[in-house]
């Protein structure tokens, strides 16, 4: 099928033809955002900071241009002769459309400022544990975030305004009713395993050092168990792992290495795949269109999530892992599979949330919620903030931070001005669940697709079921399609269940 036959109104190949630029712009921005976690020199921040405001300025003006919105007024009005690809490109556009005409464009020039110094300052504050240096950064993050959110506007809650940019459809009250269900009945799950040792809470394996050399090797040769495909995507170095989508045949992973617990470098790589492998699947007719990236963020973490730990900490994935360790990485000879297994699944509550365990993840994921909501709803100052988080630390997780680098300074998040987020970290863990659930309904059980080595099953089906739409349809109708209901906490908890109690 060709692009032409997919987009067949003629409004929507004007509208398209003039996007194609837009999307240059935003192919180059991701190139650039990409080089610069990777291989750009230390010193090339402000240019690069620069050129990219410059950039996204421009591409704002594109979008708002006069007759590129006239274009926009012409699709809609023929809105329901369009097919469910141009209704697609209609409904992205349009929501990026309505974002940016809310947002007047010195608040946006102030968002990028603030944001670069902001964050200047909290990676000072964070080395020097010294919350001082980035309370009134995080205070003025908190007031631009209240301002964007006013000029949005919002039914209920303001901090729906914020919800709503992360995942479409959002809102204050439905995302905590999830998140309060996930946390009452994750919290006595962790507390008995954690209390009985049912998985260990240290594994000698922590410690152990690693030849990064050999490493990179297993890295490459996990890949080549899913048939990464080389020739259209990368695996590089960065402090913070991530996922950028060039393009369709453009996308480019990262891991980092330590140089000991090696679960960390290879976990990493295994929660990247889950995003790259959503990017490659795109339907290729999407190129240079607005549906080229993924339905949302939620939907994007439940790919990732869905590698990393419903395959990637299974016990049938640890069996095929022995192997390639084995042959690399000679300590892992004296540990069995169980052991292995026992190592990658290591439970006990951490300061840090990226180093937190799959049943203490979310809990990480309340906390900061709860306190966003506290902030846009001034009813959080950011001299009360350590202490408030200190404390819910201990209520969730029985643990409290001693120094403010293990609590409120550890994510770079509020730096940047992402307020509004964290959630979409725990739709992801849901929603990896829920889409298991109904892969198995269909395929069998995944313990059996992993021991067969049936990964090219599994990938179809992920393709057929959410990949291949990209960004055509909303969040929620992407997931009532691909698992018959909205998203819900029943399998994730059933799965974390299984799991963990039933050994
Ligand atoms: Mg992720």
């Amino acid at each position: 099928m060709s692009t032409t036959e997919i987009f067949k109104k003629e409004i929507i190949k004007e509208i398209l033809e003039k996007y194609r630029v837009i999307w240059a712009l935003g192919h180059a921005s991701s190139l650039m955002g990409w080089d610069s976690e990777t291989y750009m020199p230390k010193q090339a921040y402000i240019d690069r900071g620069v050129a990219s405001s410059e950039i996204s300025v421009l591409s704002r003006s594109l979008l708002l241009d006069k007759d590129f919105l006239s274009k926009l007024d012409r699709a809609k009005e023929v809105y329901e002769d369009l097919n469910d690809y141009e209704k697609g490109v209609i409904r992205v556009l349009d929501r990026a459309v309505k974002i940016y005409r809310a947002l007047p464009e010195d608040l946006i020039k102030e968002m990028a400022l603030t944001r670069e110094e902001a964050r200047a300052h909290w990676v000072q504050a964070r080395y020097k544990s010294d919350y001082n240096i980035f309370k009134p950064y995080l205070a003025k993050n908190i007031e631009l975030s209240i301002k964007a959110a006013e000029y949005l506007g919002y039914d209920i809650d303001r901090y729906d305004a914020l919800l709503d940019l992360f995942e479409e459809g959002l809102t204050y009250r439905k995302a905590k009713s999830i998140l309060d269900e996930v946390a009452s009945k994750i919290k006595p799950i962790f507390e008995k395993v954690y209390d009985e040792e049912i998985f260990p809470s240290k594994h000698p394996l922590e410690d152990v050092k690693y030849d990064i050399e050999a490493m990179k090797e297993i890295n490459k040769e996990v890949l080549k168990l899913f048939n990464y495909p080389w020739d259209r995507a990368r695996l590089d170095i960065s402090a913070h792992p991530f996922t950028t989508g060039i393009s369709l045949d453009d996308v480019r992973i990262t891991t980092r290495y330590e140089g000991y617990d090696f679960r960390r470098t290879l976990y990493a790589v295994l929660h990247e795949y889950g995003h790259a492998l959503y990017d490659l699947q795109i339907d290729p007719n999407f190129k240079y269109t607005p549906l080229e990236g993924g339905a949302s963020l939620g939907i994007h973490e439940s790919q990732s999530r869905f590698w990393e730990n419903i395959i990637g900490r299974s016990r049938e994935f640890t069996e095929i892992l022995k192997p390639v360790l084995d042959e690399k990485l000679h300590f892992v000879r004296d540990y069995d599979v169980e052991e292995l297994y026992k190592y990658f699944n290591i439970v006990r509550p951490t300061y840090i949330r990226v180093d937190s365990d799959q049943l203490t993840y979310d809990l990480h994921i309340v906390l900061r919620f709860r306190m966003e909501h506290m902030f846009i709803n001034g009813e959080l100052t950011v001299d009360d903030a350590p202490e408030i988080w200190n404390n819910t630390m201990e209520e969730l997780l029985g643990i409290k931070p001693k120094r403010d680098s293990e609590g409120i300074l550890q994510d770079i998040h509020w730096s940047i001005g992402l307020m509004g987020y964290f959630p979409t970290y725990t739709l992801g863990n849901i929603l990896s669940a829920q889409i298991a659930y109904s892969m198995e309904k269909k395929l069998g059980k995944i313990s059996d697709l992993i021991i067969d080595s049936r990964f090219s099953d599994i990938q179809n089906y992920l393709k057929d079921e959410i990949h291949r739409y990209g960004g055509m349809y909303k969040p929620e109708e992407l997931i009532i399609r691909a698992t018959g209901e909205d998203i819900n906490p029943e399998y994730y908890i059933r799965y974390l269940r299984n799991k963990f109690l039933t050994q």
